[in-house]
């Protein structure tokens, strides 16, 4: 006898819904706490820095210890290891400790500006003191211009004192602008320029100052009443911005987004979004068949470059001290055999669909808010370039894990063929052998100063990275 119609669909047709709809109201009331303890870290943290260091505080309070003082390790034992406080590794030994490893590997820094080396000067004609400024990966600047922006970083002195600069949070504190052009006078300067140009990098310089030192003898006296302050409150001189990581990032906070609390809007959920939910996971992980652990890396929004970045050899490092500490003398071929054996997801984030900009995607491969993380087989940009694909055995494999332990997702492209792209840190991971999909919620304006995203999609990742790393 014939199906009825609506079974026959029921059964062939591909069906996605809203988590909003699909998930139990206790497990809803879950997702919202939990939500909110993820507003709490990104208010906290806006820095690589500051991440690794909520990182690890959280780590040693859930019984991580330091990977570099361990003798030795065993099923159970959980470890960190930081590289330079701009990357770090958590991990949990599990009970077939030589047969795999199981990675989830997000990153911790985001879209900012940074402050030049020289940065301080003053314009004597408009009788300010301004630093100068060098962006850190892809933003579209005119979005940084005319809004509130705080400071965060270190600096050395030439003695190697260590001074913390944090301003600009604080209800109390300054805050720091960069400057747009008013409209009446914008018409030549900024009129014909093309948007992306719109705020040209040079162009990118914060005021801080405007009261000039009372002494005849000093030309720059805006400039030298500012060095004066810096002096007293933090004891550097000019010349210690030579040895200094500062970073500019919106001084604003976390909030909620639209009327039914639905969102969370704040700087920096690409990708931290993915660091928190898995720092979550991996704190709760129980005794796992094979050892787990979470990367939080530095540098992936230039590229992974240097020696805090993905394509570092930290990975290598972390996970041959750790194969050291519970079989010491393992053979290399060993170790490669690990590697090759073991499975990985690339945290990062996708897009969701921004709808007043609908036409940048393919819209049954494009990503919903509220439906879930979002698993993509490839990234990259035209023919799949610079992509690591996950292969379709990977991906059955991921489903079948999803569905037993009912982890919402979504399967979808970041945009339209040939309409730009993005690459992960997954390439890098997978040039070892090991099987690496590319996982995270979906975004809506990301790398702005204030990015959206559903809480039911930051949920689902913390879901979808816990079942992965308990296995
Ligand atoms: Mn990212
Ligand atoms: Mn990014």
């Amino acid at each position: 006898m014939a199906k009825k119609k609506e079974s026959i669909e029921e059964e062939l047709a591909a069906k996605k819904e809203s988590m909003w709809l699909t998930l139990k109201k206790r497990e809803i009331e879950d997702a919202m706490k939990f939500s909110e303890d993820y507003k709490k870290f990104l208010a906290e943290v806006k820095t690589e820095r500051e991440a690794v260091r909520y990182i690890v505080t959280e780590a040693e309070k859930h019984g991580f210890k330091d990977l570099a003082k361990k003798k030795s390790l065993a099923p159970g034992d959980k470890f960190y290891l930081i590289n330079r406080e701009k990357t770090v590794a958590l991990g949990v030994v599990g009970k077939k400790p030589l047969e795999g490893f199981r990675l989830v590997v997000s990153h911790i820094d985001a879209p900012r500006i940074d402050l030049k080396p020289n940065p301080v000067w003053e314009d004597g004609d408009a009788a300010l003191a301004l630093f100068k400024t060098h962006y850190y990966g892809g933003i579209k600047k005119y979005q940084w211009v005319s809004r509130p922006l705080a400071l965060h970083g270190v600096v050395y002195t030439k003695e190697g004192k260590r001074i913390e600069v944090k301003i600009g949070d604080n209800p109390g504190d300054p805050v720091f602008v960069i400057p747009d052009l008013l409209p009446h006078l914008a018409r030549n300067v900024q009129g014909d320029r093309k948007l992306f140009e719109g705020i040209k990098g040079e162009e990118l310089q914060l005021v801080v100052g405007n009261i000039p030192i009372n002494d005849k003898e000093i030309k720059q006296k805006v400039k030298i009443q500012i060095l004066k302050y810096l002096n007293e409150k933090y004891g550097i001189v000019e010349e210690d911005f030579n040895s200094a990581d500062i970073e500019i990032v919106p001084a604003a906070q976390p909030r909620d987004v639209g009327f039914d609390r639905s969102m969370v809007g704040a700087y920096g959920h690409d990708d931290r979004i993915c660091a928190y939910t898995s720092l979550r996971a991996i704190l709760e992980v129980k005794e796992p068949t094979y050892t787990s652990i979470a990367f939080f890396y530095d540098k992936e929004e230039i590229g992974s470059d240097g020696n805090v970045g993905a394509q570092s050899n930290f990975l290598e490092y972390v996970l041959a001290k750790v194969v050291n500490l519970i079989k010491p003398g393992y053979l290399h071929v060993e170790f490669m055999d690990m590697l090759y054996k073991s499975k990985a997801i690339s945290a990062d984030v996708s897009a969701a669909i921004n709808p007043i900009f609908k036409s940048v995607h393919d819209i049954p491969n494009a990503a919903k808010a509220g439906y879930g993380v979002v698993i993509s087989k490839y990234t990259g940009h035209g023919g799949k370039y610079s992509s690591s694909e996950a292969t379709a055995e990977f991906m059955s494999e991921i489903r079948a894990l999803f569905a037993k332990y009912n982890v919402p997702y979504q399967v979808a492209e970041l945009g339209k063929v040939d309409e730009g792209g993005g690459g992960t840190i997954a390439k890098f991971f997978a040039k070892y052998g090991m099987d690496v999909v590319d996982m995270g919620p979906g975004i809506i304006g990301m790398h702005s100063p204030f990015e959206i995203a559903s809480k039911m999609d930051v949920w689902s990742a913390y879901r979808a990275y816990k079942v992965f790393l308990s296995q």
